[in-house]
């Protein structure tokens, strides 16, 4: 029998009936910013396997499904990714439907291809449905444009993990005029600015970091990158966060440092 779901997938990559996931992208939380096509395939779940980064608003949009934690939040008891790999199989295999919920966006530092590698090793179809990733929502509230034509020549989503490893070519970074959102950077801010620093990026390249976008606690705190593992610290910031750096943050940056009551859009948290 069609269902609405076969009938409506984004790729034909089996026949209706045939095993598939659904990888999701559940946005920065907030429930008014998933697609229409994540809503409609949360309500049709029997089976949701979500990260921790997944908001329980949106989870409250598959009221029909097993809902099944298998976040890996760094610091915290972490579930291994070939477990999730594995219960993902088993679940599709068995005929039920499986969605993959994962933050923001899942093509975004979320382990697809991984899981994707999985899905195809057991013959089991998918299909991503994309959301809205963090650092494009945290723009959105400050008002910035991430490629402002005048002062940026595009944009980057990077890693603080990066940071730590040698792999990584800064200078290409310093000198390239894109702006630099920096996801799992909390942590390690300081090795972040030293890294960027030492490859010639300006001092006082302006930095925002926004934490828990799409959140009622949702902050904006503004640096410069010289100063911005002190400043940071000293406000207390912690994951989640996304770090924008480059001079497309400047007049955003400069209002929030001299704590300018700007009235900021509000229609992300
Ligand atoms: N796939 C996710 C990113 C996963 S990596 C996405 O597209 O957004 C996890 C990192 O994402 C966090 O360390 C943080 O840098 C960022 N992040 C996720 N949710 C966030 C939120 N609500 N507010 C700020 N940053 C967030």
């Amino acid at each position: 029998m069609k269902t609405a779901e076969t009938s409506t997938r984004a790729t034909s990559d089996g026949p209706p009936g045939y095993s598939h996931v659904y990888f999701v992208g559940a946005g920065p939380g907030d429930p008014e910013l998933l697609t229409v096509r994540a809503v409609r395939l949360l309500a049709l779940a029997e089976v949701v396997l979500v990260d921790d980064l997944a908001g329980e608003a949106v989870l409250a949009l598959a009221p029909t499904a097993r809902i099944i934690r298998v976040g890996k939040r760094g610091g915290c008891a972490s579930t291994p990714q070939s477990f999730i790999e594995r219960l993902m199989v088993r679940e599709a295999l068995a005929g039920r439907r499986v969605v993959r919920l994962k933050g923001g966006d899942c093509g975004v530092f979320g382990r697809l291809a991984e899981e994707i590698a999985a899905l195809d090793a057991a013959r089991v179809a998918w299909t991503v449905v994309p959301g809205i990733t963090a650092g494009i929502a945290a723009a959105a509230t400050l008002g910035v444009p991430l490629t402002d034509r005048e002062r940026a020549h595009g944009v980057a989503f990077i890693t603080g993990h990066g940071a730590e490893g040698a792999d990584v070519d800064w200078s290409a970074f310093a000198h390239s005029r894109l702006t630099l959102v920096a996801y799992m950077a909390v942590a390690r801010v300081g090795m972040l600015a030293s890294n960027l620093l030492q490859a010639g990026m300006p001092i006082d390249t302006p930095v925002i970091a926004v934490e828990r976008v799409g959140s009622m606690s949702k902050r904006n705190l503004a640096s410069r990158l010289i100063d911005m593992e002190a400043s940071f610290k000293a406000s207390g910031l912690a994951s989640p966060a996304v770090l924008l750096i480059g001079e497309a943050m400047r007049e955003r940056a400069l209002a929030l440092m001299v704590g300018d009551a700007v009235r900021l859009p509000a229609q992300v948290g």
